[in-house]
């Protein structure tokens, strides 16, 4: 079966076609700009010539009817008819306390969903139009939605609620909820598949204690054990955790106050900074928030990106310590995203400080880029893995297995 997985944010509209048999990406590509001016259409087909078509799109409704245009166009399409697509695979960013695992779309999941939109106020209501938009052009096809916050429901009461009064979490169901589930539930399975694999065939997914380093733009830390989730570092929001690349991760509430009187800015404001101008390029005092020139200043011994650099990676490893308590020991820490997959200094800084867990780093094995791979030492005593995460690939899966109805749907 051919699975369409659609990613839409709100001026952008990313897709994938996935044969669901062999796992094999047949096209892809991004709509950019919806709504605003300068729109295009970057599309690729595999074997083919990759084409980029600048045109309005004033709506999602446009971008999706340009993609599917696209996909059978007779020039550099790949199918005869939008028959050949059996299942549409939405990318869902909340899906609050109501979804524990992906669901087949209806009326009923549709409003369950726009239920979080206040969760999400930047995400959910941009992939619901891309739900619409999609239903509208392909009514007779089923559509799955795949949450980022699914994979996260497994937390326990004492990782999911903030100390703060408990009538806010009756109230307005104020907790912990993690985002980037789909990258953690599909790279903690590989990890333990290529663990069972390469280093204990006796063991599984079911029996190992699991931290996912995500490290992207957005970046995020996950306790995964015996293939549940059990604590996340972003919360009610992809704001806490992690410093990012342009997110401050962890400050202190009170911090949010202060600064609104000594800058004379509203909460929102102060907030957006928090968003916006922080984490690495805060850190930096302006500057890019691209690992990839962060690291060469870095290395280059640029103070500003030194700084940045060390606050970066003593966070992480702050997390992998609290995790491997919150688990009673760790078996494989994986690296995965943009910087985790990519990026051998912030792998090799991070480790440094693991020595107390008896880790040790094959340094040329660490020069790995954007492969899956063992990065530590025959006799470390934690297995250090980098791991490209396939968020696509983790929803056309999910999307195959609930519309050839292998799983349960629905709200919770
Ligand atoms: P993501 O959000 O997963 O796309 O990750 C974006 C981050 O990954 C950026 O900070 C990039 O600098 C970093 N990144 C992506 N590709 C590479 C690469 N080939 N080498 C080093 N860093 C990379």
């Amino acid at each position: 079966m051919n699975i369409l997985v659609i990613n839409c944010g709100s001026s952008s509209l990313k897709f994938q076609l996935i044969n669901s048999e062999n796992e094999e990406t047949i096209a892809k590509g991004i709509c950019e700009r919806i709504g605003i001016s300068g729109s295009q259409l970057v599309y690729l087909a595999i074997g083919k010539e990759k084409t980029i078509t600048e045109k309005p799109m004033e709506d999602h409704l446009i971008a999706v009817k340009m993609v599917l245009n696209s996909l059978t166009d007779p020039v550099n399409g790949v199918l005869k008819s939008l028959d050949e697509i059996g299942a549409v695979g939405h990318r869902l960013v909340h899906g609050g306390e109501k979804f524990n695992k992906s669901a087949l779309i209806t009326e009923d999941v549709i409003s369950a969903t726009k239920e979080c939109n206040d969760l999400a106020p930047l995400h959910n209501p941009a992939n619901l139009i891309g739900v619409a938009a999609c239903l509208e052009l392909m009514p007779e096809t089923p559509m799955v939605g795949v949450f980022d916050t699914a994979f996260h429901q497994t937390m326990p009461e004492e990782a999911y609620l903030y100390g703060i009064p408990y009538e806010y979490y009756e109230k307005y169901k104020i907790r912990r909820y993690g985002f980037h589930g789909t990258s953690h539930a599909y790279v903690s399975k590989r990890a333990a598949d290529f663990y069972q694999t390469e280093i204990d065939s006796a063991r599984t997914l079911a029996d190992l204690k699991i931290i996912v380093c995500h490290l992207g733009n957005g970046a995020s830390i996950t306790a995964v054990k015996n293939g549940k989730s059990i604590d996340t570092s972003m919360g009610f929001t992809p704001l806490e955790g992690l410093i990012m690349g342009t997110r401050s991760g962890d400050i202190d509430p009170a911090i949010i106050e202060f600064l609104s009187h000594k800058e004379n800015k509203t909460i929102e404001e102060i907030t957006a900074i928090l968003n916006k101008k922080s984490g690495a390029v805060g850190l930096q005092g302006g500057g890019s928030s691209d690992f990839r020139d962060v690291t060469a200043d870095y290395l280059a011994g640029k103070p500003a990106a030194v700084r940045a650099i060390k606050a970066y990676v003593y966070r992480i490893a702050k997390y992998i310590g609290a995790y491997t308590a919150a688990m009673n020991g760790v078996d494989i820490i994986c690296f995965t995203a943009g910087i985790g997959e990519n990026n051998s200094v912030v792998r090799s800084e991070v480790c440094k400080y693991l020595g107390y867990l008896g880790i040790k780093i094959d340094d040329i094995a660490n020069e790995i880029i954007g492969s899956e791979a063992i990065i530590s030492t025959i006799d470390s005593k934690v297995t250090v893995m980098s791991v490209p995460t396939d968020e696509e690939l983790m929803i056309a899966r999910d999307t195959k297995a609930i519309v050839g109805g292998d799983c349960g749907s629905g709200p919770q």
